[in-house]
């Protein structure tokens, strides 16, 4: 049967795209370029038999979205669990200042009076103005959150005016306190001196404070599983291993998608796109409906850096000399804001960082299930350029990957004396794997493009297409390159499906 809205790509925002027009009545169709649906939200084997590693994302710090609230996905069986400690900040003179939702537990770890009060401040802070900050991830402009935020708006804007690195300076008396926030900002391509830098960070290490960060119980392939059988019980399917090479448009109308197959799907409803934001424009739109200025400016689409990861199978847990680490969701590994400055100025640069910036995520502490009994798995990423010059590295990832998965695991070492001892198995994956397993990860960019701030609101992905309409009618961006950006949240899809929705009542 003809469907009455395409969407294009099985990711988390393609997903809760799709359950929103599903739930609003409309007949919907996934079409999946891969054999499996869930983009970067997806679990594998990757190392050894009986290993779950999540292949892309791997903590839900919005499992409160509007998008994850309406959907109540614990009706499909989805479960989260959390760990004591949501983030650990190690360095090797022994301080660890921890993020947890146990204020007591993140006071104490902070070992300077003043910072101590000072985060213990920020949280009640952070407490008050989080409702105004979540409704703000629906689509831009939100008036009215910015408004009701009243005086603790403009502290917030003082917040999110500064880079990151100069908030934790701001905050902080002492470096063990100074380099928690700006380590978030590097989750992306945002360094500890970018400015307005700060914005993300805050959000990331508030976040942990709040809901913390959540690991799905099973694995991340569990949102994605329940997501689909929320859209099969609204009557919605899902096709896989089907790439759609082009959207057809009819006076100025999208009518039918196109598979690498030849087959056409016709449709009278909406096509949302959860596709890079290059793709949509240059590819699947062919050249006649956009303008030429926007094609433009998607041939030099500004993406993010290359993100390196590697997923490790343990036959113990990490021995972190920091005990806070031991029961912490995530170890950020940076030793002061100097050491994450060098290390942005080293990747922008071109080069293999020396000493890599970790995120060190530890699932097994949450969720045992996915290792066997006493067994852990790792899941560590940093970030490096997307392609390596050839004259300084040649043989670019191929021949530089085993290279820096060593640094990576030397650099855990320093802080877990003893840790490559208990390493039964390691699975890396560059960034051309990464790209080779979600074409939307360009260069292994997991942002959806920069994070920088000329990039965001209004300029996501491309002005004046920022509220996911796109040159041609019933044609809309519902993936992480539209605002409010990469995580899992789900509110690029779902703020997409709304206003095509509203286009289409
Ligand atoms: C290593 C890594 C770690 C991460 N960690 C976290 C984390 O801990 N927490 C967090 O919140 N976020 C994390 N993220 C970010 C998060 O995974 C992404 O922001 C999110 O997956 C984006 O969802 P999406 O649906 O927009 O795109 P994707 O997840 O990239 O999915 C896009 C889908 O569309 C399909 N597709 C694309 N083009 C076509 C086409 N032409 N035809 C058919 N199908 C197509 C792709 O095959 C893919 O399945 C991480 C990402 C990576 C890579």
């Amino acid at each position: 049967m003809k469907p009455d809205a395409i969407v294009v790509g099985a990711g988390p925002n393609g997903l809760f795209a799709a359950c929103r027009l599903a739930r609003a009545g409309r007949k919907v169709l996934v079409v999946e370029a891969e054999s499996r649906p869930g983009g970067a939200l997806w679990s594998e084997e990757r190392t050894q038999p009986g290993y779950l590693h999540d292949v892309g994302a791997g903590f839900i710090a919005f499992r409160d979205s509007a998008a994850f609230t309406a959907l109540d996905l614990e009706r499909h069986g989805l479960a989260f669990a959390l760990c004591d400690v949501e983030s650990a900040h190690p360095a090797l003179d022994g301080s660890c200042a921890v993020i947890s939702r146990d204020p007591e537990r993140s006071a104490s770890s902070f070992v300077d009076a003043l910072d101590r009060q000072a985060f213990a401040r920020l949280v009640g802070f952070h407490r008050r103005v989080e409702p105004h900050i979540m409704a703000s991830l629906g689509p831009f402009p939100q008036i009215g959150p910015a408004l009701r935020m009243g005086l603790n708006g403009a502290r917030l804007a003082s917040y999110f005016l500064r880079s990151s690195g100069g908030l934790g300076r701001h905050l902080f008396r002492s470096e063990a306190a100074r380099r928690v926030i700006p380590a978030m900002g590097l989750h992306v391509d945002v360094g500890p001196d970018d400015r307005f830098g700060a914005a993300l960070a805050y959000v990331l290490a508030l976040r942990a404070a709040t809901s913390g960060y959540a690991v799905p119980i099973g694995g991340a392939k569990a949102i994605t599983q329940a997501l689909i059988a929320e859209l099969e019980s609204h009557s919605g399917s899902v096709r896989l291993g089907q790439p759609v090479t082009k959207i057809e448009v009819e006076g100025r109308r999208a009518v039918a998608v196109t598979l690498g197959s030849g087959e056409r799907i016709d449709t009278d409803g909406p096509v949302l796109a959860d596709t890079s934001a290059p793709s949509l424009y240059l590819n699947l739109l062919g050249e006649p409906h956009v303008p030429s200025r926007i094609r433009q400016r998607m041939q030099r689409f500004p993406m993010g850096w290359g993100t390196f990861k590697v997923d490790f199978a343990l036959d113990a847990p990490v021995p972190w000399q920091a005990q806070a680490c031991r029961s912490a969701a995530v170890v950020h590994v940076g030793e002061s804001i100097e050491d994450l400055r060098r290390f942005t100025e080293q990747v922008r640069g071109g080069d293999l960082p020396e000493q890599p910036y970790l995120v060190v995520g530890q699932h097994t502490l949450a969720d045992p299930s996915r290792a066997p009994e006493g067994r852990h798995t790792l899941y560590v990423y940093t970030h490096a350029p997307s392609t390596l010059d050839p004259g300084r590295y040649p043989g670019g990832w191929p021949a530089w990957r085993e290279h820096l998965a060593d640094r990576v695991r030397a650099r855990i070492e320093w802080l877990a004396p003893g840790f490559s001892r208990h390493v039964i198995g390691r699975r890396i994956s560059d960034p051309e794997d990464l790209e080779r397993m979600d074409r939307n990860l360009v260069g292994g960019d997991m942002g959806g493009g920069t994070s920088q701030w000329w990039h965001q609101l209004v300029f996501r992905p491309v002005f004046p297409y920022f509220r996911y309409r796109t040159p041609v009618r019933g044609v809309y961006l519902a993936s992480s390159y539209a605002h409010p950006g990469a995580g899992i949240h789900g509110m690029c899809g779902w703020n997409a499906a709304g206003i095509a929705l509203r286009d289409y009542r």
